[in-house]
């Protein structure tokens, strides 16, 4: 998923406008090892991005460990952020980033990246 945050908006001298911005490719693969999860749902709602919930999955423990629910036609992608990560007190989730950040620039409406 490409996230594109518009950053700055100059206007030139000429009054035509200049547009800076900063195009966003990070997205995760998240990790969860089921047979850690004590159901504490953190991981669940801390992540802004509501990518996860409770599964009906029942682990050894007796706990239902979280599952992935994103996908472009729904809306959620996991960008990566880790708090999921650094919330589980299980170390029971975890994210890998897929790709970094690349600078793009768009000047008239028209992006450098796909000319
Ligand atoms: S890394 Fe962030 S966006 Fe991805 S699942 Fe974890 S909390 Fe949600
Ligand atoms: S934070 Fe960890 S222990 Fe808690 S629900 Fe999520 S995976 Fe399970």
């Amino acid at each position: 998923m490409i996230e594109v945050n518009l950053m700055e908006t100059e206007m030139q001298a000429s009054g035509k406008v200049l547009l800076t911005q900063r195009v966003k490719f990070s997205q995760g693969e998240i990790h969860i090892i089921e047979e850690r999860c004590k159901q504490c749902r953190l991981c669940i709602e801390l992540c802004p991005k509501e990518v996860l919930q409770e599964s009906e999955k029942v682990n050894g423990k007796g706990y239902h460990p979280p599952e992935v629910v994103e996908g472009p036609e729904k809306g959620k992608t996991c960008v990566a952020c880790g708090f999921c990560e650094v919330a589980c007190p299980e170390y029971a989730i975890w994210v890998e980033e897929k790709k970094k950040m690349l600078q793009g620039m768009e000047i008239y409406g028209k992006n450098s990246l796909n000319r």
